[in-house]
């Protein structure tokens, strides 16, 4: 883990992000501690460059986080068992376990090159199936869910009750209007004009067995969860709630972080988490980047062509984290060119180690203002003009920006 404890100079210095649900007003961690659910990764076409912004974005966010001295808990899932990889493994006629596993690992390599903090937890879906169908048990006893005939299948589904007053309204959490979140929910496969439910928002939170998917025994009968309240149950187990920041791509907003907060208020949790951050959307040729258009930039992909995985981290970060942004040819070779200047720099250290001029201030600054990451690769461009590399400076930006100087290849 990195840190600038040595330095010394970012205690007490508090982060600030600018939080959705609060009208983007500053959000900064009450207390000595912070902790973080990020909702990972489907394990299948693993991992666009869409991923790769969003685990970048609140990667930052920790190292900010570690400078500032606050204690950092961080938790990530995996849905390792979900209805697009079951139909990917269908597909391409392999298995839907072996399809996961492959994919976790790919993004795990992604990851570890791209040198994102690996989470404290990473727990996957199928490692949890019991404490999920407890919750979803506990869900039917207080009346927060109600079951509805699988239909197709003997046994029953179990289905979340979204129009329960609870504590905050729905859509409130993500800032979405009535009318967005029935065409979301419709989106996200959530099914609105199903038969007998409640609410045309109530999303699954148990899939009784249908033939030929998996399926774990469970008081509610053989069955899988549904992905929102996988989250929920994984977030709080793992954080307690409320937590700090529950963090995913700006897609997630509605229905599955909204969802999940509303889970957590069945479960008898008085607020999930106290801030929820979506990072932006990368689009590239024109539209989202997404497995269902195939209009994917793999990391793994980039890798092999020879890219260095510092320059894709460099390429993405020279975007802010909540804006939604395209992908364009001569990104990728403007960041190696930067990274080239940044390496040529570091290559001629200071002689006077005297000298109390450094960078840090400038990332401490820039970094600490919403995460601006573009604007504290900036100030190493113009610090690397005026004045030669020092060891604060070089470990700054190895602990701050993920790039350690020392170690990169020069091309
Ligand atoms: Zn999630």
């Amino acid at each position: 883990m990195p840190s600038l404890a040595e330095l010394g100079h970012g205690e007490g210095d508090r982060p600030s992000v600018h939080d959705v649900r609060r009208d983007g007003r500053a959000v900064v961690p009450a207390g000595p501690t912070a902790s973080m659910y990020t909702c990972g990764i489907t394990p299948y076409d693993a991992t666009h460059l869409g991923h790769a912004f969003t685990y970048l974005a609140f990667d930052t966010l920790t190292r900010v986080w570690l400078d500032a001295g606050l204690e950092v808990r961080t938790a990530m899932n995996s849905t390792d068992v979900d209805d697009p990889l079951l139909e990917r493994a269908a597909r391409d006629g392999v298995d839907w376990r072996e399809l996961a596993e492959a994919q976790q690992q790919l993004f795990r390599e992604d990851m570890a090159a791209l040198r994102v903090l690996p989470p404290d937890s990473w727990v996957a879906v199928t490692e949890r199936i019991e404490p999920i169908a407890e919750a979803v048990q506990r869900m039917l006893e207080t009346g927060d869910a109600y079951t509805l005939p699988a239909g197709d299948a003997p046994g029953v589904d179990v289905l979340f009750d979204a129009s329960r007053p609870r504590q905050f309204r729905m859509g409130a959490g993500s800032r979405t209007s009535e009318a967005e979140m029935l065409e979301l929910t419709r989106e996200f496969g959530g099914d609105p004009d199903r038969p007998g439910k409640r609410s045309p928002l109530d999303p699954l939170l148990w899939r009784a067995e249908r033939p030929g998917e998996p399926a774990w025994d469970s008081p509610l009968g053989r069955g899988r969860p549904g992905w929102h309240v996988e989250c929920t149950v994984i977030a709080m187990a793992e954080l307690g709630a409320p937590f700090t920041v529950a963090a995913g791509g700006r897609d997630l907003r509605f229905p599955h972080q909204e969802m999940q907060g509303h889970h957590a208020l069945a479960l008898g949790a008085d607020l999930f988490s106290d801030v929820r951050l979506s990072a932006g959307l990368v689009a590239f040729e024109g539209e989202k980047m997404s497995k269902s258009r195939g209009n994917l930039v793999l990391v793994s992909r980039l890798r092999e062509q020879g890219a260095r995985p510092a320059a894709i981290r460099l390429a993405l970060l020279d975007h802010h984290w909540r804006s939604d942004w395209e992908w364009m040819p001569g990104e990728l070779e403007a960041a190696e060119a930067r990274l080239d200047r940044w390496l040529e720099w570091a290559a001629i250290p200071a002689d006077d180690p005297s000298r109390d001029d450094s960078v840090v201030p400038w990332l401490r600054v820039t970094l600490q203002d919403d995460l601006n990451t573009p604007a504290a690769l900036q100030a190493v461009d113009a610090f690397a003009l005026r004045a030669p590399a020092d060891e604060g400076s070089l470990a700054a930006i190895d602990a701050l920006l993920g790039i350690d100087l020392r170690a990169v290849e020069r091309r």
